[in-house]
């Protein structure tokens, strides 16, 4: 018997807020423990919550952009239970009104090479809730230490339909909801630092059948590449059930990313057993249609649709889109560039992605050791790394850029002195004209200068030349490493071929 896999995400996203979701103390990563908590956070008698209302802007914007309903009516919801991560032993959530409907997120399968995209499609969406996280809990061989620094902070819940078949679905719905959360501004989704955490829930079903299996949910997943290996160890072992007879019994599992394995954590509670009721603290919330106005007018643009713009306006390829339209830094800086020099949107991205991020991350291994110390998160059980992204602190500029790109098409400077500048430009934050001024740079066009260092690598290179009068044209080649060399790299490279098929003619 063949059998089908079919998965539902739950995506909990920590929103980037300036104070957690009822009260007004703030939440950071890797501070010292319990130090970020207040009254309301240790949940005092007589405290009150307090809605924070760019948590519920925030949620709305990404419901808009998923294509999500978004009703008129809102509530919190007590989900209630007995655990030392929450002293109130209740979370605020929602239950029955949440903030947003339906929607679904668009997702790239198989099929992309260098030029063109792979095949699309939208992964439906149950709903999105927002809700309050939790404080976070350290098991020691004795102990068990908590921290509620965490505990309230803003956390969306995304909900999918079991709308997803392979771990390589899941791991591309996860991607594509990470750019354009982050794309956004509304979370890094750094799912080692806990911004992004999700649940997984499989069953197996057979092929062509269309009632759902019993599901299974697995916790405890830190990282994507874990949520790939969560998955597809969990398929295995629910085919070997199936194929025994061995029942599969609806429950969360734990994944173990030490052995590899899940494991069973506990027989999955049913909604009702949370004695879900309504927050008698807080009253429900009206979405008035000024706000959803307010926040469609300043929608940005979903990263795909950016794409798809960028590879059909500038004829970009994918292998450079996608690196690019995953990071909003880097589009922002490109317009910029293209503001300041619009001739060559190919060349401009080309440095983008290829020179510009390999300075960053040269530059970010020097940096980040010191970093490192300080951000350890017990979850992760790992430091988590700093890479150095695109920021203010970059020392070159979009207009600099541009001007770089501008010398080379005015054939200035040859694209292999423009790799020297560049760095130069990188390191410095002078313009392009400054160095190539400075270091007397400027490609040599002087043809009389030209055709002596190309007549020496001539006389220098006679297999090569015979074999091109041989009539192999691509032997000529050949000579234009060695006069590069001898003009120290500013000869016109335009030029060359001319003066050297004159010359051997
Ligand atoms: P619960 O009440 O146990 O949390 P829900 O119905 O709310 O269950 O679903 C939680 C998640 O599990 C959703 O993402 C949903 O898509 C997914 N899910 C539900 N049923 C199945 C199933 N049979 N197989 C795989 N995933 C499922
Ligand atoms: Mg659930």
């Amino acid at each position: 018997m063949e059998y089908e896999a079919v998965i539902g995400l739950e995506t909990h996203v920590q929103l980037k807020t300036n104070s957690k979701m009822f009260t007004s103390v703030a939440y950071k990563f890797a501070e010292a423990p319990n130090t970020l908590t207040d009254p309301v956070v240790w949940a005092l008698p007589g405290v009150l919550p307090v809605l924070n209302y760019s948590a519920i802007r925030k949620t709305i914007e990404l419901g808009l952009m998923l294509g999500c309903e978004i009703p008129e009516i809102t509530k919190w919801d007590r989900k209630n239970y007995f655990y030392p991560d929450s002293p109130k032993n209740y979370q605020l959530s929602q239950y029955d009104q949440p903030l947003c409907l339906g929607g679904g997120v668009e997702i790239e399968m198989e099929g992309a090479n260098g030029s063109e995209m792979g095949a699309h499609r939208i992964v439906k969406l149950t709903r999105i809730h927002l809700e309050e996280d939790v404080g976070k809990l350290t098991h020691c061989a004795h102990d068990s230490l908590v921290d509620y620094n965490r505990a309230g902070t803003p956390l969306m819940e995304i909900v999918s339909e079991p709308d997803m078949h392979s771990a390589d679905e899941v791991f591309a719905y996860l991607t594509s909801l990470k750019n354009t959360i982050s794309f956004a501004g509304l979370s890094d989704c750094d799912m080692e630092k806990g911004q992004m955490r999700c649940d997984v829930n499989v069953s197996l079903r057979p092929k062509g059948s269309d009632k759902l299996g019993v599901k299974v949910e697995m916790k405890n997943i830190n990282s994507t590449s874990n949520v790939r290996n969560c998955i597809n160890y969990e398929i295995k072992r629910q085919k070997e059930c199936l194929e025994t007879g061995t029942p599969i019994v609806q429950e969360t599992r734990r994944w173990d990313a030490v052995l590899g394995i899940t494991q069973s954590m506990r027989n999955k509670e049913d909604a009702h057993d949370y004695r879900y009721f309504p927050e008698p603290d807080l009253m429900p919330v009206k979405i008035s249609k000024e706000l959803l106005d307010s926040i469609k007018a300043n929608l940005i643009e979903m990263p795909f649709d950016r794409q798809r713009r960028y590879m059909s306006d500038y004829s970009l390829p994918y292998s450079v889109t996608s690196v690019m339209c995953h990071d909003r830094q880097l589009c922002e800086y490109f317009e910029k560039s293209l503001k300041a020099y619009d001739k060559n949107p190919k060349a401009t991205a080309n440095m983008l992605v290829n020179d510009l991020l390999r300075e960053l991350s040269a530059s970010s291994d020097e940096e980040t050791q010191d970093d490192l110390v300080s951000s350890f998160d017990a979850d992760a059980e790992k430091p988590v790394e700093n890479k150095r992204r695109l920021d203010d602190s970059c020392l070159l500029t979009p207009e600099n850029l541009a001007g770089l790109v501008k010398i080379i098409d005015d054939g200035a400077i040859s694209k292999q002195i423009a790799k020297e500048v560049f760095v130069e430009m990188f390191n410095t934050g002078k313009t392009a004209e400054a160095i190539v001024e400075e270091k007397g740079l400027k490609q040599n066009s002087d043809s009389n200068e030209l055709e002596a260092f190309c007549q020496a690598a001539i006389d220098a290179n006679p297999k090569a030349v015979g074999e091109y009068k041989a009539g192999n044209e691509k032997a000529i080649n050949a000579l234009i490493g060695p006069v590069m060399k001898a003009s120290k790299g500013k000869a016109n490279p335009g030029m060359l071929l001319g003066i050297l098929k004159k010359l051997i003619k």
